[in-house]
């Protein structure tokens, strides 16, 4: 489970009493539905949509502001939001920042 997974289970937790995390937030009932119309989104960006990274294919990401995948600092690939990985060739996207504290 990756720290991003932990934080929507326990967001889920807090505010649900049912156990079911539901895959997409868009009933009015539900908790996090406000998160869509507070104001707050994010832009992703179009060039790097992966059909296989969930965090692209459901825009309720963007409504919500939360952080979106991005582009890999050295082949412009897709890393995806919740990692630092580059999905295209593997560059961790945390050794440039050590970079550039040297
Ligand atoms: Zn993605
Ligand atoms: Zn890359």
């Amino acid at each position: 489970m990756s720290k991003f997974d932990k934080v929507l289970a326990e967001f889920a937790n807090e505010f649900s009493s049912d156990k079911y995390l539901p895959p997409t937030v868009t009933q009015r009932t539900d908790p996090a539905y406000f998160l869509l119309h507070d104001g707050h989104t994010s832009t992703p960006i179009t060039e790097i949509y992966r059909e296989s990274c969930y965090i692209c294919r459901d825009p309720e990401f963007a409504q919500m502001g939360l952080p979106l995948c991005y582009k890999c600092s050295k082949c412009g690939g897709h890393v995806a939001a919740d990692d630092s990985v580059c999905d295209d060739c593997g560059h961790d996207q945390l050794e440039d920042i050590e970079d550039d504290l040297r």
